[in-house]
């Protein structure tokens, strides 16, 4: 596979770019391919290799790349001006429809990211309890904010150490982290400490591969939110629009008292959601005395995208198909895998899935005990075969409504033949 555009542009990036990238992940080693446009669930490179993508930007485009009547909306949207400042009836459909969607959710604030969306929620629990500290998930992602970039500490019931420099321990001491999947754990943390404002989790762990949640465990942390008065936010940025319309929690049937949204809900625009119970959202500012604010929130644009989003999602019954396309994937793959007599996993539910290089994963530590390095090399072996997974054992794949019965056959046969 030719990449010698690709090499040669990050050479200049890496002079001008921490890594020679804008955000982490994208530091594919020894270099990234640079895209020059996408179509539908293909990804073009600028030496000009088709792949198809797996990625989908980790998690926004569920109905595939450049969608034709999200092209549209947006190129409407345009003429009429982009941003102003000012409120937009857009805003207030947008929210009725996700207070619909999600009965958990009575107000919505719409910021920009899934990391303005988590930040906020965690403010808007602090101030609404007047307590300081949270609880976690062990290896929970809820983007690059001091309060969540925590790693364990050591003992059981852990306070977070800073996950990046840059970060004061008196920040991260705050924070407190407990394996999923382990309910004795998060109520013994619970026990030790009462200055809690909140439990902020994944309902499906997303950002370490997929990791489902067990029969249960979701309504046991609901029930014990609710005993020690302990908001209960669902971080839904990938779940959210992704595993049906009412994301996870509809999935389940929990409800938590917030949720965060982001990825799907803005279709691929810029897009975060701080949603939740009246009693809580009304205390964020203008309304009450938790502070948040933002040039770009509630921009025209990812309103509109958003919309037009959930306007397919609904008229084509979207999730039934990709959830179906998911099943059948994950069947495949495990036959392969039994073919193959390795000890790896399949996870995944609608249309999220992954390999896992090891045994069947329930939380963050099984994940670290995969075969990491052995990943990699798989992932250049199916980039090699056309097919873009993300670059890392521990991201999600994504299914899009783009990808074709073909695409999926192919997908089949080049894990076959690169897990060989
Ligand atoms: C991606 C993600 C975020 C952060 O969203 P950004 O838009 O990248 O800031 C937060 N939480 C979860 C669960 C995510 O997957």
């Amino acid at each position: 596979m030719n990449m010698e555009t690709s090499k040669k542009l990050f050479d200049r990036a890496r002079v001008l770019l921490p890594g020679g990238v804008s955000s982490p992940v994208r530091a594919i080693k020894p270099y990234p391919f640079y895209t020059k446009f996408a179509k539908g669930s293909k990804i073009y490179d600028v030496d000009g290799n088709e792949h198809i993508d797996y990625c989908m930007a980790y998690g926004p485009l569920i109905l595939g790349h450049a969608h034709p009547a999200t092209k549209m909306a947006i190129v409407n949207q345009l003429d009429d001006g982009w941003l102003y400042g000012t409120p937009v009836e857009r805003e207030i459909i947008l929210a009725k429809r996700i207070t619909e969607y999600y009965p958990s959710i009575d107000m919505v604030r719409f910021v920009n990211t899934g990391t303005e969306a988590t930040m906020g929620a965690i403010r808007a629990a602090r101030g609404f309890t007047g307590k300081n500290k949270i609880i976690k998930i062990e290896g929970g992602f809820h983007g690059a904010h001091d309060a969540v970039l925590v790693k364990a500490g050591s003992g059981a019931a852990t306070t977070g150490v800073p996950d990046s420099l840059g970060i004061p321990a008196d920040f991260t001491k705050h924070t407190l982290q407990v394996p999923f999947n382990d309910i004795d754990a998060m109520a013994d943390v619970m026990d030790v400490y009462d200055d809690i404002a909140a439990v902020i989790m994944e309902p499906v762990m997303g950002n370490v591969g997929p990791i489902l949640p067990e029969k249960g465990y979701l309504q046991e942390v609901r029930t014990l939110t609710k005993k020690n008065d302990i908001v209960l936010i669902f971080d839904e940025v990938i779940t959210g629009f992704r595993l049906s319309m009412g994301g996870a929690q509809e999935h389940y049937g929990v409800m938590p008292d917030m949720t965060t949204l982001g990825k799907v809900v803005g279709g691929g625009l810029p897009i975060g959601v701080i949603g939740g119970k009246k009693d809580i959202m009304e205390h964020i500012s203008p309304a009450g005395e938790i502070y948040q604010a933002g040039t770009f929130n509630g921009n025209p644009l990812s309103l509109t995208v958003g919309l037009v989003t959930m306007d397919i999602l609904e008229q084509n019954n979207v999730h039934r198909e990709i959830n179906r396309t998911g099943d059948l994937l994950r069947a495949q793959l495990k036959e392969v895998i039994a073919d193959l007599h390795l000890d790896y996993s399949v996870a995944g539910i609608g249309s999220m899935f992954k390999v896992f290089f090891g045994a069947e994963v329930r939380n963050y530590q099984d994940a670290l005990r995969c075969d990491k390095i052995g990943y990699l090399g798989f992932f250049h072996r199916m980039l090699k075969s056309g097919i873009f997974l993300p670059p890392s054992q521990f991201e999600t794949n994504f299914i899009s409504y783009a990808h074709t019965p073909d695409d999926i056959q192919k997908t089949i046969e080049a894990y076959r033949k690169n897990l060989k």
